[in-house]
């Protein structure tokens, strides 16, 4: 069951805006279990019955897709030097969708969409150690000693801590299967440069045990059972 604040709770059982149920919040028009309720951030739960107006306000349910990222394109619910990939969701209420682990601009594959955040906060926490898999394209044919150095760990330029150990796994002259279980700035690309190479292509296949299915551009919803598996 869910547990998120009355007013967000009002703007996804309805169609009003952030500050259109807040004025009605503080309008007396909201009860919980039968008492007005006028605190926009008191937190509600599933089994709470909740009106507007005397009429019993149900929460849609939380939405959870993946999507295959085309190259430049910003994981990002604003358009900047690059469009949004958000522009590829013919659905509704988009704005309320964030991503699950960006991707950079000139990287593909694999994005997670929802609108619940406790899912993707627990899918992207550190403690969680989620497992992505990335297919990296190299500058320069891998050198031997880089597989025991990834599953080492090794320091990153500017860090302290070295990453966890990663899975490395050959699959052509210049071409490997990463498999990492944190989410660090540029990190695939940092760890090639960090071992004298470089990454000039970088395509996430998957997370968790959820594997990219979709083509480039392309998306669909999650079943009951991905989304239960990644949780
Ligand atoms: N690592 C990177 O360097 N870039 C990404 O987009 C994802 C992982």
């Amino acid at each position: 069951g869910f547990a998120m604040r009355l007013d967000k709770f009002i703007c996804k059982s309805t169609e009003l805006s952030r500050d259109q149920a807040r004025a009605a919040i503080h309008a007396g028009e909201i009860r919980v279990n039968d008492e007005i309720i006028i605190e926009e951030a008191t937190q509600v739960h599933e089994n709470n019955h909740i009106t507007l107006g005397g009429q019993r306000l149900v929460a849609r349910p939380s939405r959870y897709l993946m999507m295959n990222k085309p190259p430049a394109t910003l994981s990002s619910n604003v358009d900047g030097v690059y469009p949004s990939l958000f522009h590829r969701l013919n659905i509704e209420r988009i704005d309320d969708l964030h991503i699950v682990g960006r991707l950079d601009a000139d990287t593909t594959g694999l994005v997670l969409l929802t609108d619940d955040g406790r899912w993707s906060f627990n899918i992207i926490r550190p403690q969680q150690q989620c497992k992505k898999v990335y297919r990296v394209g190299l500058r320069d044919p891998l050198a031997d000693e880089v597989a025991a150095r990834f599953a080492q760990g090794l320091r990153l330029q500017g860090e302290s801590a070295p990453t966890l150990p990663a899975g490395l796994e050959p699959v052509g002259p210049r071409e490997v299967l990463l498999t990492i279980t944190e989410g660090r700035f540029h990190q695939v690309k940092r760890m090639f440069a960090a071992v004298g190479n470089r990454v000039v292509s970088l395509h996430r296949e998957q997370i968790g045990s959820l594997k990219l299915d979709v083509e480039s551009g392309q998306w669909r919803h999650l079943t009951f059972d991905e989304i239960r598996r990644l949780d």
